[in-house]
């Protein structure tokens, strides 16, 4: 966050955090009438404040997260923005220890971010109220974990397990659609089972259904294929890929599974607490009628106007410290510091 920045550019930023804090039209106005009238608050809290499909579900903006150990401070994100569109199914990969889970935990409201914003769907996570954070959890986010045991009880049987978030929300109709939800992952004929007698793959199936048990905006899945074989990891994924085209759930999948990060419209890739690439990817027909996936790599420019270069260019180059910069008609270039001699006014 530069919040002293004077002459900021504004008028092409994205659709993010200011418009996703107004509420749909129809809402405001009525509003103060309704505040000092609790039933009337509450059935308005209770309503989504963003619906489907209206722009940005998910945005950070400059998102810092800084443990504090006894004498030493880790910085997990360190200005991270990110933007997702409601309907979206995005990849997040990195090395280990680069700041996925903390960013996941923060999305989740399992975590508060030490600086930054973050909103989802409507919700801004760092100014919950405790009871606003537990509707969170369980009306707006769904979660699945890499560890199959971290995410169903053992003693309960699947659709029990399903069943438990609706109870905790206090839904009718909660077996019923317990049911509909195995079916939908496949597992209409394990409903009694308990985890222990379900496979790697169909714990991570229920999990999938517990996830979505509460009808949730936002699916945040943390390494869910992680502890499975390559076929299984495949169908898991497939699974979330159906869900995200036939619900419309957005989807955010923390993965180091390359299959599935090219299965994706979008892979965000963070380094150092920050998103630093992105590729996107959109399928072409050729003349011959071909489907064909054209995969295109950009580096992400944050607000301030900072973007983090690849290692291999940083390398190949031997960049350091300082970069000559040069505005060409339409692009930007960069040249190493090698002293006057190899300065780019020269080359021309
Ligand atoms: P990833 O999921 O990408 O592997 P994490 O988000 O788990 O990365 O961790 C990011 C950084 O924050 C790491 O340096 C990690 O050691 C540190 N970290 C994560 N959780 C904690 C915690 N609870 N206390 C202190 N440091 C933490
Ligand atoms: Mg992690």
């Amino acid at each position: 966050m530069m919040p002293n920045q004077p002459n900021r550019p504004n008028p092409d930023e994205p659709a993010t955090i200011e418009e996703i804090e107004v509420m749909p039209a129809g809402h405001a106005p009525s509003d103060s009438g309704t505040r000092s009238d609790p039933l009337a608050r509450a059935a308005l809290e209770s309503r989504p404040k963003v619906r489907y499909g209206d722009g940005a579900v998910i945005a950070c903006d400059g998102l810092v997260r800084i443990y504090k150990l006894a004498d030493l401070e880790v910085v997990a994100l360190q200005g991270l923005d990110l933007v997702v569109e409601g309907g979206e199914m995005i990849a997040i990969v990195g090395a280990s220890g680069s700041g996925k889970s903390t960013l996941l935990a923060i999305l989740g409201g399992m975590d508060v971010p030490s600086a930054g914003r973050a909103v989802v769907a409507g919700y801004d996570l760092g100014r919950m109220s405790n009871t606003e954070r537990t509707r969170f959890r369980r009306r707006v986010v769904g979660f699945v974990w890499q560890q199959t045991g971290r995410n169903l009880l053992p003693y309960l049987s699947a659709a029990e397990n399903v069943e438990l978030p609706m109870i905790l929300d206090g839904r009718d109709d909660r077996r019923r659609r317990a049911l509909e939800l195995l079916d939908l992952v496949g597992l209409a004929d394990r409903a009694s089972h308990t985890p222990d007698r379900l496979s790697g793959g169909e714990q991570q199936r229920v999990a999938i259904a517990v996830a979505l048990a509460n009808d949730p905006s936002v699916v945040l899945a943390d390494e869910p294929t992680g502890e499975l074989d390559s076929a299984t990891s495949a169908d898991v994924f497939g699974l979330l890929r159906g869900i995200n085209k036939a619900l419309g759930t957005t989807i955010i999948i923390v993965t180091h599974d390359a299959f599935v990060s090219e299965q994706v419209q979008r892979t965000v890739a963070i380094r150092d607490g920050r998103t630093s690439t992105e590729t996107v990817r959109r399928t072409e027909i050729s003349h011959e009628g071909h489907h064909r996936v054209i995969s295109e790599e950009y580096a992400v420019l944050d607000r301030a106007g900072r973007l983090q270069l690849p290692r291999a260019h940083v390398e190949s180059l031997e960049l350091r410290n300082r970069v000559r910069l040069r505005l060409e008609d339409d692009h930007v270039g960069i040249w190493p510091d090698r002293g006057d001699a190899d300065a780019p006014e020269e080359k021309r």
